[in-house]
């Protein structure tokens, strides 16, 4: 059966499903990829910011890296300060390797260039269209689409990827449970445009006693202020006066993973199969991680393997996003002040820095077998 009979469906058209399909489709396959949504993400409403090396390596075949390369903001500098003492400073350029360890772009322009590359493969996402219900075998998943017209359509497939977000409906059809825990502190965000350009070239985490405020840039005219204090707005310094505030949120923090990522010819990827927290930025180029595994694994008949190969990667993931939310959200003054005694002295320990770059870099989870040279 040549590539293009599989029937293959794709629920969820963010960063997940368009790398999916990218993958999929340079591959010769033929997926369709729906969304409930009417289109991208507003771009003043992204999540993600954060563009690690790995994500990067994973869509160079591709060439969708270019676009985002062409883009995205460089960070030299990653800063941590406690009051007015910076702590420590690191360049997250200093990595062996094509890309630095992570670069900045708003998710809803990478969803852009996504699908500007899905284009080029003559593959659109069917937008306004909800996967509604998952029934018959896993093995041969029969599906139900409702357009926004109200109109349904009935397919049997081959395969069924669910990347459609946190509250996954494929999951719940699998009868896959989302075992985990929620934290007790609250983050806040504030994106702010300002009327003059910014410094889009670092990141800093301010720590105070307790709470943190992260200033990450946007872009050339924009930065997200992201705390876990309710009345960090007091503590933000303006890089200029005049910002305008564009995009507001507050969110809880779950930590959960489905035990297993597929049943049958069902398979989940991104925040359907794993969700944690921002630190670490690893979300959505996790999400992206699986798509091209699963991608490839298709293309050799092995997607079989995809749920026993993802495990351990989500594993390390969930686990340093762990370590790294508890250090941000201590309370105890003699925990932080040890945390921010030893962070210094720790970041000049001979190969930590690298090893920190490296999971910065998402360098920590299985390099692709199928790309040349990838670390
Ligand atoms: C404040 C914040 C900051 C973050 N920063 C970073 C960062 O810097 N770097 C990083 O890597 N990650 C980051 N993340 C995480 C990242 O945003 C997510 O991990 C990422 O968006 C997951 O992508 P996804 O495609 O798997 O899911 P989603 O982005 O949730 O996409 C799922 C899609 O499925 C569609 N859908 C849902 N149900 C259906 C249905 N029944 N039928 C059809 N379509 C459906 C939805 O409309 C949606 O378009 C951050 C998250 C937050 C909250």
């Amino acid at each position: 059966m040549g590539a293009g009979h599989r029937n293959i469906l794709i629920a969820g058209a963010g960063a997940t499903g368009l790398a999916a399909a990218i993958e999929l489709a340079r591959r010769g396959f033929r997926p369709r990829i729906i969304d409930s949504d009417v289109g991208p993400v507003p771009l003043s409403e992204s999540r993600a910011l954060g563009i690690n090396a790995r994500t990067l390596t994973l869509l160079s075949p591709s060439r969708a890296a270019d676009a985002i390369q062409q883009e995205a903001y460089r960070i030299d500098r990653f800063r941590v300060r406690a009051g007015k003492k910076v702590l420590f400073e690191i360049d997250p350029s200093k990595i062996d390797g094509r890309f630095p360890a992570i670069q900045v772009l708003a998710q809803g322009r990478t969803e852009r260039l996504l699908l500007g590359k899905l284009s080029d493969y003559e593959v659109e996402p069917e937008w306004q269209t909800v996967l509604e219900s998952v029934t018959g075998t896993m093995d041969r998943p029969h599906v139900t689409l409702r357009r926004a017209d109200g109109s349904r359509e009935e397919i049997d497939l081959d395969i069924l990827i669910g990347a459609d977000g946190a509250h996954s409906i494929v999951r719940k059809a699998a009868g896959i449970g989302f075992p985990g825990e929620e934290i007790e502190e609250a983050f806040y965000l504030a994106d702010y445009r300002y009327p003059q350009p910014i410094d889009p070239r670092y990141v800093e985490i301010s720590l105070f006693n307790p709470g943190i405020v992260g200033r990450i840039p946007v872009s050339g005219d924009s930065v997200r202020y992201l705390s876990t204090l309710p009345d960090f707005e007091s503590r933000i310094a303006h890089p200029v006066p005049g910002g305008e505030l564009v995009w507001a949120a507050n969110f809880r923090i779950h930590f959960r993973h489905v035990a297993r990522m597929s049943k049958g010819n069902v398979f989940l990827a991104g925040d359907a199969a794993h969700i944690h927290s921002p630190a670490g930025a690893r979300g959505m180029n996790l999400g992206i991680e699986d798509a091209c595994w699963l991608a490839y694994l298709i293309s050799e008949g092995r997607e079989q393997d995809y749920a026993d190969l993802r495990m351990p990667a989500v594993k390390t993931v969930l686990k340093q996003t762990y370590g790294l939310t508890r250090l941000v959200t201590m309370h105890h003054p003699v925990a932080t002040g040890l945390r921010n005694f030893f962070a210094p002295l720790l970041i000049r320990v001979p190969g930590f820095a690298r090893r920190f770059l490296r999971s910065v870099a998402g360098y920590d989870t299985p390099p692709p077998v199928w790309i040349d040279g990838a670390q």
